[in-house]
């Protein structure tokens, strides 16, 4: 059987801050884990800028050739609202203010963040799991670090001992002694101001919480680290291939997956650990906490601007660059992707002589990388070059635009999109032969070609 040729991507690792040549561990399968929405409110357009550039990421993998497994958490419980693990959970806490259940605020948000993230085009996740559905995974980790020794009981919890780490924090770029030494924040009973939350117990004084469970420790509830390290390696393993989120989780939420992980399996968490830059608005990060920075995709949507203005933005700045939102920006966003979307009629329906090297060029861009604002430049410069009409709508399938405004769909790999091309060029000067041999080397690589009034569309068998 022929084999999927597949392109040399390169990515940026966090971790040791360089870039490199990336392939999947085991076959052809890339296990990814992107960290979820926490949903207590609903997601900011800061958020979503994270999303999108994970779901660039995913385009750009399997339009090289790679297969995706893509793991995503919800956060519906353990996320307190200080970082130093205190503070109500966040759920529990909105739960409290709005008179609702907090499986209720968990049920809405999340529903309102599917809704959201179909508008931005985004691919939905192979699986997306919930941290209140692996309770058992998570204990059952919390008991592993239990017996090797790196957890310790306070009056509020059992907590992770990150001084029995040679290495913990190295993805922040920071000593941990260092911390210690400057340290001025109050940090209880903890023996270390880095030390962090596994499992906390509920406080029985206070009004009962919605979300609970029993454990070996006392009735409680997980802290928020545990659940990304329990459900990703459930999922996908010990050894992730990529595992990506916001660049907040850098400095103490990835830096405690790590270290729970890797001391509980005595292997490397993930391979390839990706960061997107902020959203700021005014020179800040986006944040739900900030009534003036919050902006959601309602309120984007009630500017009368559609969700997809808002991918075009972003696509316009490299991921690890900060991105300064503002309405007018916006607006400019808005005025290139309608005349993205209003060239696509002028152009050749069939074939045209510069769309290889520009399906080439954009891949390739997004390759190295995800550098989507040279990908988006060289795509203009297709369309001056009248390239065609599906060559411009293939590559839409990087940029996740929906130029031709049909439902979600995943991006097909070059070389198929190349053969299936060519058997259309063959029938197109009836050589029946030909085509029908491009046909058989589709379906043994797995795809089956359709034709449709619109022209032949490539489906995966
Ligand atoms: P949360 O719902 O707070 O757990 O965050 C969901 C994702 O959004 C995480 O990957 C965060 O790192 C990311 N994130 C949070 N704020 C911003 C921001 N202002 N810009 C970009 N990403 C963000
Ligand atoms: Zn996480």
């Amino acid at each position: 059987m022929a084999k999927t040729q597949r392109l040399a991507v390169t990515l940026f690792d966090s971790l040791t801050r360089s870039e490199r040549p990336f392939e999947p561990l085991v076959g052809a399968t890339v296990r990814l884990y992107t960290c979820g929405p926490t949903v207590y409110r609903s997601q900011h357009i800061g958020n979503y800028r994270t999303f999108i550039f994970e779901d660039t990421l995913r385009r750009m993998l399997l339009a090289s050739g790679w297969r995706v497994k893509h793991v995503m958490n919800i956060t519906d419980v353990g996320h307190l609202v200080s970082d130093a693990d205190d503070g109500e959970d966040k759920v529990e806490r909105e739960a409290r203010l709005t008179g609702k259940t907090a499986w209720d605020i968990a049920k809405y948000y999340e529903k309102e963040f599917i809704e959201d993230i179909a508008a931005l085009n985004i691919l939905p996740p192979t699986k997306l799991v919930r941290a209140t559905e692996h309770i058992t995974e998570q204990r059952a980790l919390i008991k592993i670090l239990e017996k090797k020794g790196f957890t310790y009981r306070t009056a509020d919890g059992i907590y992770f001992d990150t001084s029995k780490l040679a290495n913990y924090g190295e993805l922040a770029g920071r000593d941990q002694r260092t911390i210690q030494a400057g340290s001025r924040v109050a940090i209880g009973e903890k023996q270390n101001s880095t030390d962090f939350a596994l499992w906390k117990f509920s406080k029985t004084a206070e009004k009962k919480r919605d979300m609970e469970w029993p454990s070996p420790w006392g009735v409680g509830f997980p802290g928020w680290h545990i659940e990304c390290s329990a459900m990703s390696m459930k999922y996908l393993g010990k050894t992730l291939d990529i595992h990506c989120g916001g660049a907040d989780h850098r400095e103490i939420h990835h830096p405690n997956e790590i270290a729970q992980s890797e001391a509980a399996t005595g292997k490397t968490f993930s391979r390839f650990w990706m960061h997107s830059a902020f959203l700021t608005v005014k020179g800040e990060k986006m944040a739900k906490s900030s009534p003036e920075t919050n902006i959601t995709i309602a309120i984007l949507r009630e500017r009368g601007f559609d969700p997809l203005d808002f991918r075009y933005f972003v696509l316009g700045t490299h991921y690890r660059k900060p991105l300064s939102f503002s309405w007018e920006a916006l607006e400019g966003a808005r005025t290139a992707r309608l005349k993205l979307v209003g060239s696509l009629a002028n152009l050749p329906k069939r074939k045209a002589r510069a769309d290889d090297d520009m399906k080439k060029d954009i891949l390739a861009a997004f390759a190295d990388n995800l550098a989507a604002p040279q990908a988006l430049a060289r795509l203009w410069q297709g369309i001056r070059e009248s390239a065609s009409r599906p060559a411009v709508l293939w590559a839409d399938h990087l940029f996740g635009l929906n130029l031709a405004h049909v439902p979600v769909t995943s991006p097909i790999p070059l070389d198929i999109q190349a053969l299936a091309d060519a058997r259309e060029a063959y029938r197109q000067s009836k050589d029946w032969q030909k085509s029908d041999e491009m046909r058989e080397k589709l379906t043994a690589l797995g795809w089956r070609v359709e034709d449709t009034p619109h022209g032949p569309v490539v489906h995966k068998i």
